[in-house]
């Protein structure tokens, strides 16, 4: 039941942790898949524009490239043009067509025209004379030339990047010649025209705005972390570069988002955090809760001690331990001695307390390495581990009685109390925790039996009692089945005429073999095993229908306290006598005073109902316990029966016969008759006689005899003459 319950809770807590991990890593997964692809449209984004700038700057390169040859095709093959660098007057025409309009065309800033040994004829730069060889100023110079005489009409104009003493310079040339027909004409002897324009800062920003490249820049080398295509020079050599930032739209779409993402990835975060919390606040409090249960369970909520089910798993683990380290583990059974008492006369409020300080007293007597329990009512247990052979000195047992010996005070009553307590010892844990129990049982068993206040360590010899025992109810079943308990009859003595004026009941066994058992044996013996309704409904029937014979005498029937427990006691009585046709009022039902101790309630209820039918009740053995004659009135008993110890004492004892007398005397004032029983001697006879009882019963008059013998003597043709006298 218990253990169900934690393997339930244990399931629960795995499954909250299995759904909260779950739950997180599918989350995490999808956070992590979702980042990726972020990354993945940043870059992708990113790699396409850098893609489209370079393709962009590329163009513009082509096409500065482009419209420079376009500018020199127009002004190199043209027949007018070559008509005029061939004829004297060449240098005018050359400056007015070309050098002076250096100074401010947007296409060219440089014009320059070398003769076939590749002299210049005319070199203006920015619409006046350069001050420096063309050759000198530009690097490469002559390869272009060459470039140019080799290129024939149909071919690209070369057009390139160069070197200069001021920069960066786009430059191109073409051999001068007429259009359509210079097929027969030697290129050697050619004059070139060349063209170039310094890449300014200006020129710079109009590419930049013209191809939307934000941020170009003219550099010598390329710049790391910017893009760049390169810019050639005749001779195939990278000599500067057009460099600009990535634009990275990707990157900065990702920058607009990133706040959001941010504080998307913050709440994710902090919402798995609070699953995971949640998870395990979850799985602590089912923890706590199943601690909480496993506590109760194993616990007594009265003194917080073990209970049953805790001790046998402390026992378990002790037992392992013992055997390990090769101690003796000892079990011992405590039942408080008079507890009941206490529980009866104040309560229950006041019988807890007293089991919590005796908890707390029996916690204060453990030793270390011991624990204690209470199996219920006022039984505990304690486990002590010792030394192997070693007698503990003083033991446990009689240190526990010492302790118990101080009166308790609860709640301003002085209440004394002892224990009684059985002992098995388990040598290095050999002996299984059930044969344990079952030992320091029968050790208990054996300590209450032996008088109480005294520790009794189990002994072997103990199982063959108990075999005994289990015989011995196995056979008192099979003879009660059988209706095989007989009854002898004891007459009862009118004190005053000495006439028999009725018999009390008393049961008797005989077993098969022949042995008799007293009834101070098997009663309480029934009573265990719970069979004494049946014998107690046995000896009644048994009585009435033996007693229809002696229609003047009255029967005792004694009743065990147990029998009133039975709510249809009353009913069955009733029943006993319609069926032996007995008049009620000849009926006297004899109980001992513990039932009025351990249940007042029951016992009053019981005595009204027989009272009721008629039947009376008398107390018997009065003075043996402690009983009150307070006790006698309050139960409404109609006589009382002293007790076969205080006859006996007359003889012994000076007092005895006051303290008699006194206790007679007020049964009397209360019309409460009196029988003494257990009269052995005229003494005896006589002294309760003066004393006041006015019905006697003992050996003196006659023993216990059979239904019989009752009939023949007392209830026969001299019926109703004194009793024999020869009885015992
Ligand atoms: P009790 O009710 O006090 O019965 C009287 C006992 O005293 C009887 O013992 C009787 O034989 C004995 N007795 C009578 N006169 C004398 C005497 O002069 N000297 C001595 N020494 N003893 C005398 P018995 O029959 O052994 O019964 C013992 C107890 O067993 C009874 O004590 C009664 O408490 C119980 N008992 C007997 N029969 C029954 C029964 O049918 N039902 C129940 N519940 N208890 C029974
Ligand atoms: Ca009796
Ligand atoms: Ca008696």
């Amino acid at each position: 039941m218990h253990s169900n319950a934690v393997r339930e809770s244990r399931r629960t807590q795995l499954l909250v942790l299995l759904v909260a991990a779950v739950f997180i890593l599918v989350a995490a997964a999808l956070a992590g898949l979702v980042a990726g692809s972020i990354a993945t449209l940043t870059t992708t984004a990113d790699d396409i524009d850098d893609q489209r700038a370079l393709q962009a700057t590329s163009g513009a390169v082509h096409a500065l490239r482009k419209q420079m040859a376009a500018t020199l095709r127009d002004n190199a093959y043209w027949d007018d043009a070559y008509a005029e660098v061939n004829a004297e007057t060449r240098i005018d025409w050359i400056i007015e067509n070309w050098a002076s309009t250096s100074a401010d065309y947007p296409l060219y800033d440089t014009a320059i025209v070398v003769d076939s040994r590749n002299l210049p004829v005319v070199a203006y730069r920015k619409g006046v004379p350069m001050n420096v060889p063309p050759s000198v100023f530009f690097d490469d110079f002559h390869i272009l030339l060459d470039a140019a005489r080799r290129a024939r009409m149909s071919d690209e104009v070369p057009v390139y990047f160069a070197r200069s003493s001021a920069g960066t310079e786009l430059i191109g040339a073409a051999a001068i010649q007429p259009f359509g027909s210079a097929e027969s004409l030697d290129p050697g002897r050619f004059y070139v025209l060349v063209f170039a324009k310094l890449i300014t800062p200006a020129v710079v920003a109009e590419v930049s705005d013209s191809f939307a490249i934000a941020g170009l820049r003219l550099d010598l080398k390329p710049t790391t972390g910017r893009l760049a295509v390169a810019l050639k020079c005749v001779s195939s050599k990278d000599i500067a570069f057009f460099t600009w930032p990535s634009v990275a739209p990707g990157t900065k779409s990702y920058e607009k988002v990133d706040g959001h993402l941010r504080a998307a990835g913050t709440v994710l975060i902090l919402f798995l955090c609070a699953i995971g919390v949640a998870g395990g606040l979850t799985v602590r409090n089912l923890r706590k809760s199943e601690r909480a249960s496993r506590h109760r369970a194993l616990h007594d909520p009265l003194t917080g001690l073990l209970n049953r089910a805790g001790l046998l798993e402390n026992v378990a683990t002790a037992s392992d331990w013992a055997r390990l380290n090769g101690k003796q583990l000892r079990l011992h059974f405590i039942d408080l001695d008079g507890f009941k008492a206490v529980n009866d006369a104040w309560g229950h409020a006041v019988g807890d307390a007293l089991i919590v300080a005796v908890s707390h007293r029996l916690l204060d007597a453990l030793p270390d390495d011991a624990f204690a329990a209470r199996l219920g009512g006022d039984e505990f247990a304690a486990v002590t581990l010792e030394e192997l052979g070693a007698e503990a000195i003083p033991s446990f047992g009689r240190r526990l009685q010492e302790a118990l010996a101080s009166l308790f005070d609860i709640d301003g009553r002085s209440i004394e109390i002892g224990c009684s307590i059985g002992v098995a010892v388990s040598e290095r844990g050999a002996v299984e925790t059930g044969e344990l129990i079952r030992r320091a049982d029968i050790a208990l068993y054996r300590a209450k039996d032996l008088g109480r206040g005294i520790t009794i360590d189990f002994d072997d010899s103990f199982d063959d009692d108990a075999l005994k025992q289990a015989e011995l109810e196995s056979q008192l079943r099979a003879t009660l089945l059988k209706g095989g308990i007989s009854v002898v009859f004891q007459p009862l003595i009118n004190a005053r005429s000495g006439a028999v004026t009725g018999v009390e009941a008393l049961a008797r066994w005989r077993k098969e073999d022949g042995i008799a058992i007293p009834p101070d044996v098997f009663i309480p013996l029934a009573e265990r095993a719970g069979m004494i309704d049946l014998l107690g409904m046995q000896v009644l029937t048994t009585s009435l229908n033996a007693a229809t014979a002696w229609p003047a005498l009255g029967v005792g029937v004694n009743i065990s306290p147990l029998q009133l427990k039975n709510p249809r006691f009353v009913e069955e009585v009733e029943a006993a006598l319609k069926a032996a046709d007995f008049e009620a009022r000849r009926l006297t039902i004899e109980v001992t005073e513990g039932v009025l101790i351990s249940n007042p309630e029951q016992a009053r209820r019981a005595i009204e109902g027989l009272k009721k039918i008629g039947v009376k009740v008398a107390l018997d053995d009065f003075g043996s316990g402690f009983a009150s004659i307070g006790s006698l009135r309050r139960f409404g008993f109609d006589r009382m029966k002293v007790d076969r110890s205080l006859v006996a004492a007359l003889d012994v004892d000076q007092n005895a016969g006051a303290v008699l007398q006194a206790t007679v005397a007020l049964a009397n004032a209360l019309e409460i008759p009196v029988t003494a029983e257990g009269i052995e001697t005229e003494q005896q006879a006589t002294a309760v006689r003066l004393s006041g009882c006015d019905e006697l019963q003992g050996y003196l008059f006659s023993r216990p005899v059979s239904a019989d013998a009752v009939t023949a003597l007392y209830c026969g043709a001299e019926a109703g003459g004194r009793a024999s006298q020869t009885g015992r």
